[in-house]
């Protein structure tokens, strides 16, 4: 059970997965709500519709109509400025992430992950799960 504060805190999470997706494939409601299910992410068509049309509205996205079979489907692709906001935020998280795990990348990094002045490079990033 997830507390409605937690909640909270993920919201901000779920644009930003969203933009991450739809800059790699074009992406549409059904797979994306199976897809943020995978990350423990339980979001109902009502949520996420209006979601979708929002950042649309905003110049995120853009859809559009497709056949899939006897109906058809609104389907997502980003757009410059919803990757220009994407690149943005990449960086916000990776400082954010630096900061959250400070403890681990210095576990991991042998006491450097902290020592690293500004601009220097930074630590290789964990494999992703693909
Ligand atoms: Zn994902």
């Amino acid at each position: 059970m997830r507390s409605r504060s937690a909640q909270e805190l993920f919201s901000g999470l779920i644009p930003l997965h969203i933009l991450h997706h739809a800059a790699e494939q074009p992406v549409y409601g059904l797979w994306i709500i199976e897809e943020l299910a995978n990350h423990g992410y339980r979001l109902s068509a009502g949520t996420l519709y209006p979601l979708l049309h929002r950042m649309e509205q905003r110049g995120l996205l853009r859809s559009t109509a497709q056949r899939a079979g006897r109906s058809t489907r609104r389907v997502y692709r980003i757009t410059s400025a919803g990757r220009m906001a994407l690149n943005e935020a990449r960086h916000k998280v990776r400082e954010l992430f630096g900061e959250l795990f400070a403890t681990d990348l210095r576990r991991v990094f042998g006491g450097q992950a902290n020592r690293r002045k500004r601009g220097a490079s930074r630590p290789t990033r964990r494999r992703e799960r693909r």
